[in-house]
């Protein structure tokens, strides 16, 4: 059962390297249940876009992670990337490149400001954001072909702007962004009555064969 269980996280862990996996919050919540602090981080980052204030959620999420711990790591990693969202929009220097109508009165600044955090917490949700070749501009919807994160801007505003230079200060501030837990699985009870230790780094970045043995014998 033990291997079973590690070796489905194990797969996923890898999987969830390239892009979206199934049924992510179950998997968080098992990796967490079983001290695999790698994997957790993995699946954490697959997990920007739930809703954390959700009860039944969150009953569901410390029911299998068999601890509250898992809920919180979830929340300081949400207030973590609110946080950081101000690097995300000081690398886009809005200052210098509002138009007069966008910057003249502080109501109007912070409202296209409070825009443009929108446009990058939505931008950033993926669990491996990047800044393509459209760059800055296209990331935070100044100038989107996706019409879901389009916010409306004049024509003068980063009209001037070095948009290379824009898109290189950018991709240093998402790759700064906080994108995985801090808060890690680490003695949880279990392995107090198995009498074993820790998996600090749970099974990747190798997943091999015999790793599961040893365990196997637990069930
Ligand atoms: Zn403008």
């Amino acid at each position: 059962m033990m291997f079973f269980i590690s070796n489905v996280i194990g797969i996923n862990a890898q999987r969830s390297r390239d892009g979206p996996i199934d049924g992510p919050m179950g998997l968080y919540s098992l990796a967490w249940r079983f001290g695999f602090q790698l994997e957790a981080q993995a699946f954490s980052r697959h997990l920007h876009g739930i809703n954390l204030n959700g009860e039944k959620l969150v009953d569901e999420l410390v029911r299998q992670a068999g601890s509250v711990k898992a809920y919180t790591a979830l929340y300081d990693l949400r207030r973590r990337r609110e946080t950081a969202l101000d690097d995300i929009i000081e690398a886009l220097e809005p200052r210098k490149h509002f138009c007069v109508a966008h910057s003249a009165s502080d109501t109007m600044f912070f409202a296209f400001i409070s825009l443009m955090k929108n446009a990058a917490r939505n931008a950033l949700l993926v669990p491996w954001p990047e800044i393509n070749e459209a760059g800055a501009i296209s990331f935070l919807g100044l100038l989107s072909e996706d019409e879901g994160r389009a916010v409306a801007w004049c024509s003068s505003c980063y009209a001037g702007a070095d948009k290379e230079r824009l898109s290189s200060r950018l991709q240093k501030a998402v790759e700064k962004y906080p994108q995985e837990l801090t808060i890690l699985p680490s003695t949880d009870s279990w392995m107090a009555w198995t009498g074993l230790s820790p998996r600090r780094h749970g099974i990747l970045p190798n997943l091999s064969a015999g790793e599961g043995d040893e365990e196997d014998v637990l069930f």
